[in-house]
This record gives C-alpha cells, sequence and structure tokens, in this order.
C-alpha cells in the first residue's frame, strides 16, 4: 500500500508577499484549498490518482484568479486559447488539447482525448469539434472574461512583450492579481501515478503560439516511478523536456525524487527558464521546487493534514 499525496500548483512567477494583501492572499488559498478537497475527496476513498488530478485541475479552472479555464489569459488578438495535458502513469497514457477556446474545463477534455480517440495530442479547431461530439461544457467569451486579464493584455502589448503570467520585469507587478497555470499530481493507495496541467498560456501569445503545458514530457508527465506538473516559461519546460527530465533522472541515474527535482530545475536555470515542479513518486513522496519568487501550491497525504504556500521561505 502506498500513501496517498496529492499535490498542486496554481502557477508559478515574481509572487511578493510586499504586493499581496491579506484578503487577495485568502482568496488564492481559498482556490488552492477547494482544489485540494476536491482531489482529496477521491483518493481518501481509495479512489485513483488519475481522477483525483482531472478533479482538482477543473476546480482550478473554475476559479478566475488562476490562469486556466475561467481567468485564462487573452491572446494578442484579444482572445482565450487554452492548453491541457493529463497523463495516466500506470497505463502510460496520455491526452492534450492545445488552442482550444470556450471549453469550461480543458483538462476533461484532454482526458477524453486520452480515452476516447486512437491520438494523444488534438489541437485548434478540431479539438474544439471534438468537444462539441463529445458534449463537453463549452462557455460563452464573458463567462472566461475577467477585468484584471484584459488589463495584462493591455500593458503586454503597450510594452511590447510576451509576458509570463505572473513575471514582471525589475520586480514590479505590472498586475494586481498575479496568477498562473495550474497543474496537480497524485499517488493513489495502489501507487498509480497520474499528473494534469492546464493553462491558458501567456498573456499577449501570438500565431498559435503553444506552450509546454499540453507537451507530454514537457509540462506534464506520469509515468511509474513519478508524475510531474510545471509551471514557468513553456519555452524553456520544452527545451529542457521538464517533466519528463525528472523521470529520466530518477531511472537512469537512479536519484531519489527530491534530487531528481532539484536537479531538474538547476538545469532550468542553467538555460535561462523560470518556473516549477511540483512531483509525487509511487511511494507518495512528493516535491514542490521552483527557482522564482513564489509558486502558489499545496498538498495533502493520509498523514499530514491540506498545506498551502505561496512564498519560498514557507510550506516545503
Ligand atoms: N507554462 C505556461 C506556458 O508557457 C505558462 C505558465 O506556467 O504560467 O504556456
Amino acid at each position: 500500500m502506498a500513501r496517498p499525496t496529492l499535490a498542486i500548483h496554481g502557477g508559478a512567477g515574481t509572487i511578493l508577499r510586499s504586493q499581496m494583501t491579506p484578503a487577495l492572499e485568502r482568496e488564492y488559498r481559498n482556490g488552492l484549498e477547494a482544489a485540494l478537497a476536491a482531489g482529496w475527496a477521491i483518493l481518501e476513498h481509495g479512489g485513483k490518482s488519475i481522477d483525483a488530478v482531472e478533479a482538482s485541475v477543473a476546480s482550478l479552472e473554475d476559479y478566475p484568479l488562476f490562469n486556466a479555464g475561467r481567468g485564462a489569459v487573452f491572446t494578442h488578438d484579444g482572445k482565450q486559447e487554452m492548453d491541457a495535458s493529463i497523463m495516466d502513469g500506470r497505463k502510460l497514457r496520455a491526452g492534450a488539447v492545445a488552442a482550444v477556446t470556450n471549453i469550461k474545463h480543458p483538462i476533461k477534455l484532454a482526458r477524453l482525448v486520452m480515452e476516447r480517440t486512437d491520438h494523444i495530442f488534438l489541437a485548434g479547431e478540431g479539438a474544439n469539434e471534438f468537444a462539441r461530439q463529445m458534449h463537453v461544457e463549452i462557455e460563452s467569451d464573458e463567462y472566461f472574461f475577467t477585468e484584471h486579464r484584459w488589463r495584462q493584455l493591455r500593458e503586454a502589448i503597450a510594452r511590447g512583450d510576451v509576458k509570463l503570467d505572473h513575471s514582471v520585469p525589475g520586480r514590479q507587478l505590472a498586475v494586481s492579481k498575479p496568477i498562473g497555470t495550474v497543474g496537480a499530481v497524485a499517488c493513489d493507495r495502489h501507487g498509480h501515478l497520474a499528473a494534469a496541467t492546464s493553462t491558458g498560456g501567456m498573456t499577449n501569445k501570438k500565431y498559435g503560439r503553444v506552450g509546454d503545458t499540453p507537451l507530454i514530457g514537457a509540462g506534464n508527465y506520469a509515468d511509474d516511478i513519478c508524475a510531474v506538473s510545471g509551471t514557468g516559461h513553456g519555452e524553456f519546460f520544452m527545451l529542457g523536456l521538464s517533466a519528463f527530465d525528472v523521470s529520466a533522472r530518477m531511472r537512469y541515474a537512479g536519484l531519489p525524487l527530491a534530487d531528481a527535482v532539484r536537479e531538474t530545475i538547476e538545469r532550468l536555470t542553467t538555460i535561462g527558464g523560470e518556473g516549477g515542479l511540483i512531483a509525487v513518486n509511487s511511494k507518495g513522496e512528493f516535491a514542490m521546487l521552483f527557482n522564482s519568487e513564489g509558486m502558489y501550491r499545496g498538498y495533502i497525504t493520509s498523514d499530514e493534514p491540506m498545506v498551502t504556500a505561496i512564498y519560498s521561505d514557507e510550506g516545503k
């Protein structure tokens, strides 16, 4: 019997205590706690890790403060194009969608790709057509719109940059609510692992840009050794194949989980990337590391109560 464990993140980046109000911090922690509760309700009753990570990420997609589902960032053209992927480590199966629009829960669509198609990765209009055929929940543009995301786009266009959701030059927050991509990793009582990650990507992205989140092995990965979800500047997670890199370090170099995650973050830093990773192994041990100022994150295990953390000097 493994130790059931669930770990989640809500994005990594420049998150400074000095810029946070108590009320806003409470809102973030509420969102993290709701997501942990949603996944844990499954795991604590002997449910599967794949169901737990889907439930946690769907909860975060509902929460407008996070950059996934409702509250996703805007593209240069003022659209909200979302990416998501899910992986079942026990079966070594995965599903992913990219640049989908108006899908209430992109993570559920990714799971349907995994379970109802012979493919792994659907993109754009084809993925949206598949969503219609699967009768997944579709929402209006108004549902996804948030004022602070719109303001972020205007500011990014004015500066002429493609902005990682929560990283701001000069460490000044350009917006009052920096938030990010969401993800979950879980180990169930059988030691089976799963990972799920969902995002709106980067503010002001152009030309159908797709990041690491739906790319299996870059922003999300699970096998029989570990499950990993990433957040940060996606291009660097793609170059480092960061999520798979954790598994490779464990499998080929025999590293323990925490060391593998640390070395992968060091590699990310070396190649110029910013962000964080959460990971769990088949014993239910977990690690959450980042090279940015902070990462919205939380965990719960069968022998520890729920913990949430935001800054680098708190939590695990
Ligand atoms: N990794 C995401 C992307 O590049 C962004 C994020 O994690 O905030 O699309």
